[in-house]
């Protein structure tokens, strides 16, 4: 996927660098159809629409993202937190992180089984419709972090290197409301060489 941060008005839909249904079972056709289809199909046409009259008409994606608010923000950053949601995803995923990132997650959670534990964790925990993030501060240390609805973690200068969508419309074909088959899903199409190359 091209760039998000540096895309202008008009926003295009991100390609998806997968067909529909090479997520399944972990995800199925029918929830890409939606979630990306629909779903995000509708925050790139509302993003359109709202920044027409706005002032950012000619700013790109990172300059609105810092300083919008309201409605214009929380379609700027949906159309940013699931272009990096989707594009991280693969069919024939590295399973587990490798080299820097690996060892990072050993020296800041102990081993890879106790962060999956955590993430988890802090995603189950998270309250209504949200986000849970692993994210790199300046000096390269790496955090959990709960995000709600649209908020995204790099308001405080944080590099997100990847990312769980817990709205529920992106679990509720799938899992109805079992949102913890939905995380344990995840770990299955998660690629952890692209988290590595965001690190
Ligand atoms: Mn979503």
């Amino acid at each position: 996927m091209k760039n998000i941060s540096k895309q202008r008005a008009p926003f295009v839909m991100p390609e998806l660098p997968y067909a529909h249904d090479a997520l399944a079972p972990h995800i199925s056709a029918e929830t890409i159809d939606y979630h990306y289809g629909k779903h995000l199909q509708g925050y790139i046409n509302n993003l359109n629409t709202l920044v027409q009259g706005s002032g950012f008409e000619n700013a790109d994606l990172k300059e609105i993202l810092k300083s919008s608010s309201g409605a214009l923000f929380n379609n700027a950053a949906q159309v940013w937190n699931h272009t990096l949601y989707f594009s991280q995803l693969s069919p024939t995923p590295q399973s587990r992180p490798q080299s820097i990132l690996g060892a990072a997650i050993g020296r800041d959670f102990g081993s890879y089984e106790a962060f999956v534990e955590q993430f988890t964790k802090s995603a189950l925990s998270l309250f209504g419709s949200g986000w849970t993030w692993l994210v790199a501060d300046k000096s390269g240390r790496l955090s959990i972090e709960n995000t709600s609805n649209a908020a995204i973690p790099v308001t405080d200068g944080k590099n997100p290197l990847m990312v769980i969508d817990v709205w529920e419309h992106a679990y509720y074909i799938d899992h109805r409301n079992l949102r913890a088959e939905s995380v344990k899903a995840f770990w299955n199409i998660l690629d952890w060489r692209v988290a590595q190359q965001r690190y």
